[in-house]
């Protein structure tokens, strides 16, 4: 396995995956100074490789690069060095049917800086992994409502996928994963009357004809396949609304899906709050699966890509 690694963002290269150097007084060891990204390639059944939409997570790398004071690249050189790490790993992209390869972009202040402030340098790598689905091929997942600690605050990093978002939601989901849970749901640190999102993935809640997940003002990850469900179920004739979902309020939900990149679209089979068990809605003619169809469809070349997501890697 290779993985590309640029100081200077244009003057990358392919290295052997491994260790790399990093100054102890590094931005990222010292002050959390880093950003990762999350994509795949997927390979058709031609044998074409594409990926899904990833000038999304240039940007949204950029806009998290300004919120922690860092360069970032430009989104021609992260696309760019994406492709280049998918083809030099080629060999490693499975056959559609058994998954795709995971990239995993990140930004990080490398040089050192012992007062704080931001690092005088920066890299820029990307490394990959062929993978199967996240959660083993589970068709729905159990979330528990984490009760006491919040994922992140108004004003906050909730919004950027900055590494040090990470650390912090790890407690509640070792606890949740060790009660049989698939995963943390967490709720608005303000009032505690709201969802938030999991530790990994966006929420939706439907009701009748209509569906609704929290708006992305900061304390959420502005999910990229989110924001492409929304954009599918809008033209499924769907009422998509953005707005605060009080927990309350999907926990009377007919049925309820999380999206990312790992779990993709995934029904949730039950929620549990403060001991009392919601189950929904999982199988056969969900609005989870219309639209799982759907987006997997695009992304594995079976439904014609009339959204111009897709970016041909060879
Ligand atoms: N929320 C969080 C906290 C995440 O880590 C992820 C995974 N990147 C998502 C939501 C989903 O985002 P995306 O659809 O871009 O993978």
């Amino acid at each position: 396995m290779k993985c590309s690694i640029g100081e200077k963002f244009s003057q990358g290269s392919l290295i052997p995956y491994g260790n790399i150097e990093l100054s102890p007084c590094s931005g990222i060891l010292n002050y959390g100074q880093g950003l990762f990204e999350g994509l795949k390639a997927y390979r058709k059944e031609d044998g074409r490789i594409l990926l899904f939409r990833p000038e999304q997570n240039a940007l949204r790398m950029k806009a998290g690069a300004e919120r922690l004071c860092m360069p970032s690249p430009s989104i021609e050189q992260f696309v760019g060095a994406v492709k280049q790490t998918v083809l030099a790993n080629e060999r490693w992209v499975p056959p559609f049917e058994k998954g795709s390869m995971y990239l995993r972009p990140l930004l990080m202040g490398s040089g050192p800086s012992l007062g704080l402030g931001p690092a005088p340098e920066y890299t820029f790598l990307i490394y990959a992994s062929p993978v199967g689905s996240y959660h083993k091929g589970q068709r729905s997942l159990n979330l528990v409502v984490e009760e006491k600690q919040h994922r992140a605050s108004s004003g906050g990093t909730g919004g950027i996928k900055t590494v040090a978002n990470y650390s912090p939601v790890l407690n509640a989901l070792s606890r949740a994963k060790a009660q049989g849970f698939s995963e943390v749901l967490f709720l608005d640190a303000a009032t505690g009357k709201y969802i938030d999102e999991a530790s990994a993935c966006n929420i939706f809640s439907v009701k009748g004809n209509s569906i609704s997940t929290p708006p992305t003002h900061g304390t959420i990850l502005p999910g990229i396949t989110r924001k492409s469900i929304i954009e599918i179920a809008g033209t499924l004739g769907y009422q998509v609304e953005e707005r605060p979902v009080a927990i309350d309020e999907l926990l009377d939900a007919d049925e309820a899906f999380c999206t990312g990149t790992a779990v993709v679209v995934t029904s949730i089979g039950s929620v549990t709050h403060q001991g009392r068990r919601i189950d929904y809605k999982t199988q056969a003619d969900t609005v989870c699966q219309k639209l799982h169809e759907i987006l997997t469809g695009i992304q594995m070349g079976r439904l014609a890509d009339t959204k111009g997501w897709m970016v041909e890697v060879n």
